[in-house]
């Protein structure tokens, strides 16, 4: 399997995702006249600047490389979270536009029918539209959890599976039901929505602004590589584990390799919500790129979690306006290497800064 990741920064997701497909030849491995399956999350009824869903204008961009490359049989599939209606989050998020737009198929995965799938000693029932898709492009959201601590490509096709199956596998633990799903359904690509998503709930609220989009093939590797980019080790995320167990990819490790199209740049900054202003008000900004600033917040609400957040020193600055000078202070990123002492990379992992951070007595 592919251990490489590719990256780009940017406002512009049709754009840059176009790019990155091109960049991997993304057409080459699509049978003429396949039907393509495309999972967003809509895990809910709620516009992707809210941190929970799909960004509409980045599944744009995927199908007008599609169409471009001669595909016309395009779905998109989706069973938005139980207590919600896939319909309405459809019609919120932008997607009854974008179908129209496209004429592409929408296919609202709580209405259809489902059999059972084995892997090992666990039957899952997974919704029969899954049957009929010959390329499965899975496109989820970078964003926190309460209970998995990240969700992104791995916990994806959770939607894919009836209510009663969800709800079991809550009942279940989640991680290892996760992870068997990985087995049960193959996914071809993934295209990770990083642009804006949620510091730590599924269903939005605290969007922490990234301006990330990541392609890859290996489900296990993007979301091994997104646990870090959120503060955390991959060992922490049970079900990683457990998939890499059972071969459904392969751990991000010093093999991987991130290959990155369009580097951070200092864009327009959306308005935080509490949660994140809050932590904010313990940086020094000047001109920091938004990837930059979001692995800080990542990385704050990990040590405030920890309990550690008088560990933070002062100043801790971030941004290119600090970029040649020196002072004392702690810096985040390669911007600030002049400072008494910083976190090295362009932009650094929430991982990296936490491990730093932490380790401050
Ligand atoms: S180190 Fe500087 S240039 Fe690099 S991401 Fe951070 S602020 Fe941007």
């Amino acid at each position: 399997m592919d251990k490489r990741i590719y990256a780009s920064y940017g406002q512009r997701p049709a754009e840059l995702v176009k790019e990155l497909l091109a960049e991997i030849d993304a057409a080459k491995d699509i049978p003429s006249g396949a039907r393509i399956g495309l999972k967003p999350n809509l895990v809910v009824a709620k516009p992707a600047r809210e941190g929970a869903t799909t960004t509409p204008e980045l599944v744009e961009g995927v199908i007008q490389y599609l169409q471009d490359h001669g595909h016309k049989n395009i779905a998109i599939l989706e069973g938005s979270w139980v207590g919600a209606s896939t319909q309405r989050a459809f019609r919120v998020c932008g997607y009854d536009d974008l179908a129209r737009r496209y004429r592409v198929e929408l296919v609202d995965l709580q209405k259809d029918s489902f059999h059972p799938r084995r892997v090992g000693d666990l039957e899952i029932n997974v919704c029969s539209e899954l049957d009929r898709v010959h390329y499965l492009i899975n496109m989820p959201v970078l964003k926190g959890h309460c209970q998995t601590k990240i969700t992104c490509a791995l916990k994806n096709l959770k939607g894919c599976i009836p209510n009663q199956e969800k709800r079991r596998f809550h009942a279940l633990g989640l991680h290892k039901p996760i992870a068997y799903l990985n087995k049960a359904i193959k996914t071809d690509l993934i295209v990770v929505d990083g642009l804006n998503g949620d510091l730590d709930f599924e269903e939005g609220g605290n969007p922490v602004q990234m301006d990330l989009i990541l392609v890859g093939k290996d489900p296990v590797l993007i979301d091994s590589y997104v646990a870090q980019l959120m503060g955390y080790h991959p060992s922490e995320i049970g079900y990683l584990r457990l998939a890499a167990e059972l071969g459904v990819g392969h751990l991000f490790d010093a093999d991987t390799e991130v290959v990155v199209l369009r580097p951070a740049e200092n864009t327009r900054r959306l308005s935080p919500s509490r949660a994140v202003e809050r932590l904010a008000r313990l940086v020094q900004e000047d001109q920091a790129c938004s990837a930059c600033f979001g692995s800080l917040i990542h990385a704050l609400a990990r040590l405030g979690e920890q309990g550690l957040l008088q560990r933070v020193p002062r100043p801790l600055v971030i941004g290119q306006g600090f970029r040649g000078k020196t002072g004392e202070g702690f810096g985040i990123g390669s911007c600030t290497r002049g400072f008494t002492s910083h976190v090295k990379g362009c932009p650094p992992s929430a991982r990296d800064i936490l491990e730093q951070l932490a380790g401050l007595k």
